[in-house]
């Protein structure tokens, strides 16, 4: 199949409806150019979220499997796993290296970009296929109401919020008791899949899709609650991205269809996203 389309009918790139390729605008969305130049085709063809679950799962593999094996190399010791989580943790030094967040790196370091890095790491094999099952799950229906470009921006701010939720409790709380303590050191995906729960629940009160609304506050509590009761586990990274998702999710408000420039947005995001990576270790190797 061609990569462009020059004529006959497309899916709208921002919601699936069926429009000309030569058309200004979507009928139901109103999307300027649907067609995207008629490359829509072509990117619908990665679901409703065009690419960005497959993205968020190779982009974590990869990053995981990397941090594993440059542990293993080093010679470095594994994290001593907290909990089940933990089992086949790279070293703490090497997810320090490639972006961790938490009030060490952050008020310590100076490294602020973390807050994000770190939704991009992940600390043990069930602590990343667990994350992204949840976001397989949850991402494709997001897209489906909010539009691809908004769940790229919803999925980053609530891991931002986060990250920074969990380094602030940390270095002003200290001595909040075991799981009520923000994270020195904190990684994961789990904020951002917090913050899709909170988008899920903000669709159903602006929607009136009360059922789904109501089956993300149960989901969401059944987790949060699994978390207090496991050790290792960063509450704080979970109840920021929570409250990230949910309030993003009220701005962006689902009943307004996507604009072009949420897209613009989104591709920001992922840049973003893209060089806190770099910038964690660029900066843990930079001349002292
Ligand atoms: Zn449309």
């Amino acid at each position: 199949m061609a990569l462009r389309k020059k004529t006959g009918s497309t899916p709208c790139i921002g919601c699936g409806q069926l429009v000309a390729v030569t058309d200004k605008t979507c009928f139901r969305c109103g999307r300027r150019l649907p067609s995207l130049y008629g490359f829509s085709p072509t990117l619908r063809k990665w679901g409703p979220d065009l690419g960005f679950v497959p993205l968020v799962i190779v982009a974590c593999a990869l990053l995981y499997v990397f941090s594993l094996a440059f542990s293993f190399l080093a010679g470095l010791e594994p994290a001593r796993p907290a909990g089940f989580l933990q089992v086949l943790a790279p070293s703490t030094e090497v997810l320090f290296l490639l972006g961790a967040t938490g009030s060490i790196p952050v008020f310590e370091y100076g490294r602020w970009w973390t807050v994000l890095s770190s939704a991009w790491l992940h600390g043990g094999l069930l602590h990343i296929v667990f994350n992204m099952l949840w976001i397989r799950m949850l991402a494709p229906g997001i897209a489906q109401v909010f539009g691809p470009g908004r769940l790229v921006i919803i999925y980053t701010l609530s891991a931002i919020a986060g990250g920074v939720a969990t380094t602030v409790v940390s270095a002003h709380f200290p001595d909040l008791p075991g799981p009520l303590r923000g994270a020195s050191l904190s990684i994961g995906a789990s904020g951002a899949v917090f913050g899709l729960l909170g988008a899920v629940i903000q669709y159903g009160k602006k929607a009136g899709a009360h059922v789904a609304g109501q089956q993300a506050w149960a989901l969401a509590a059944v987790l949060f609650v699994f978390g207090l009761l496991m050790p290792g586990v960063d509450n704080w990274g979970h109840l920021g991205g929570f409250v990230g998702g949910y309030g993003t999710a009220w701005v962006l408000d689902p009943r307004r269809p996507e604009r072009g420039y949420h897209m613009v947005f989104a591709a920001g995001c992922l840049l973003l996203s893209l060089l806190s990576v770099i910038a964690s270790v660029v900066h843990a190797y930079r001349p002292l």
